[in-house]
């Protein structure tokens, strides 16, 4: 049989610790399930890790979402302040809620969520004479603010948050993409009323599937761990004071999380070094073409993946040089993904919003993720390089 071509895969897991054996406890003690020492052990050493006291585990980021929102009194009807340029997930989870969105455009540099806009909609659209911030225009209650940290590059949190106190709009972080992130020395998903992880393959770090809820308050924490677990009360026998949810995470799962949190440190290195030699290769190019996002003074993103940014000269052109450039790639055997489909031009959300989002629109054509793998070889880097570059000569 003639071997598979190899592929340099966009971002693969890197399992390089003690999951093995980890799992081979869980076999050998039959703690297999949604209870087990690990769950406890991975919850601790999230909050840990993340610097709030408590970790709730969850099936997977977006229900860690759901029940974030749901805590924080998010309820059928509201209105939700979420990044427009996100994946599909943070909205989802928002509708999930009964709740509706409102997309906010990102900033031009950070390429996050812009405060300005939120301040904008907070200032002309709010009326609070009833006691809670309604929307005028819609009737609804905005129950939460949702920015989402994309790629692992920190949203301006202090200004939303600024923002979001006088009306007492609780601040949720989709941190799914920005474990390890920091701002000032706090940690992203410490920032906000909770904070939402994700552990999915492709993620910074990996369960397979799975989810975290951070918060620093143990009511909340507590209220969260009830919610994901059928709202079950203690005790035998079997009565539930809610509708809850069965979104646990197994103790398999959260063996796995454990021994990938072990290597935290190391999984941040290697994301830093390739963002760097990105960084190295790109840079002096041209102003035109830039890597990542721009980073503010006091934070240091966890780089889960590298960006490629090719600024278009026409934007009504058919194809953007981004994705000759994916094109390209691919047939050399490279995986490298735009970003997604703005919120507001998805099939499953336009109907929602009737606002212009001009920075999504042209981000969306413009930015290109690079190969991040934890795993992924000097040698293999360069190779990626030396493709775009070739691409770059022959389309300036
Ligand atoms: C991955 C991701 C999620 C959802 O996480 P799952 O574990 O796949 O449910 C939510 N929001 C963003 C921005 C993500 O990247």
């Amino acid at each position: 049989m003639p071997a598979e071509p190899r592929i340099i895969p966009l971002c693969e897991p890197y399992l390089g610790g003690n999951e093995g054996r980890y799992l081979q406890d869980c076999i050998e003690s039959g703690w297999v399930s949604s209870v087990g020492a690990f769950v406890d052990r991975f919850e601790s050493m999230m909050a840990e890790a993340v610097g709030t006291a408590h970790a709730v585990a969850t099936v997977n980021g977006t229900a860690s979402l759901h029940i974030a929102l749901l805590v924080a009194g998010v309820k059928p009807g509201d209105a939700v302040l979420v990044s427009n340029l996100t994946f599909v997930a943070s909205a989802n989870a928002i509708r999930h809620a009964g709740a509706f969105p409102i997309f906010i455009d990102a900033d031009e540099r950070t390429w996050q969520m812009d405060p300005g806009l939120v301040g904008d909609f907070l200032d002309t659209r709010i009326d609070s004479t009833s006691g809670n911030p309604v929307d005028r225009e819609t009737g609804r209650r905005v129950g939460a603010i949702l920015p989402v940290h994309i790629l692992g590059y920190p949203c301006e949190m202090a200004r939303l948050r600024s923002l979001a106190e006088p009306h007492e709009i609780p601040v949720i972080e989709d941190a799914t993409e920005s474990l390890g992130s920091s701002i000032d020395g706090s940690p992203c998903g410490s920032l906000g009323e909770f904070g939402c992880f994700s552990f999915n393959g492709n993620k910074l770090l990996t369960t397979g599937g799975g989810g975290m809820i951070v918060t620093k308050d143990p009511e909340n924490a507590r209220l969260a761990k009830h919610l994901t677990t059928q709202a079950k009360l203690p005790g035998v026998e079997f009565i539930h004071d809610q509708v809850g949810y069965n979104y646990r995470l197994t103790n398999l799962q959260a063996a796995v999380g454990c021994a990938q949190l072990e290597n935290l440190p190391h999984h941040l290195e290697r994301k830093q070094q390739i963002f760097k030699t990105y960084r190295q290769a790109f840079d002096g190019l041209g102003e035109s073409i830039e890597v990542g996002p721009e980073v503010g003074p006091t934070s240091a993103p966890c780089h889960w993946l590298s960006a490629l940014r090719l600024p278009e000269t026409r934007d009504d052109s058919e194809s953007p040089r981004s994705r000759a450039l994916l094109q390209h790639l691919e047939a050399h055997g490279i995986q490298s993904r735009p970003l997604w489909q703005p919120m507001h031009l998805s099939p499953a959300y336009r109907e929602t919003n009737s606002s212009a989002y001009p920075v999504s629109e042209t981000l969306y054509r413009e930015v290109l993720c690079l190969p991040s793998s934890v795993g992924l070889t000097k040698a293999d880097q360069e190779t990626v390089i030396e493709r775009c570059l070739e691409f770059l000569d022959t389309r300036p």
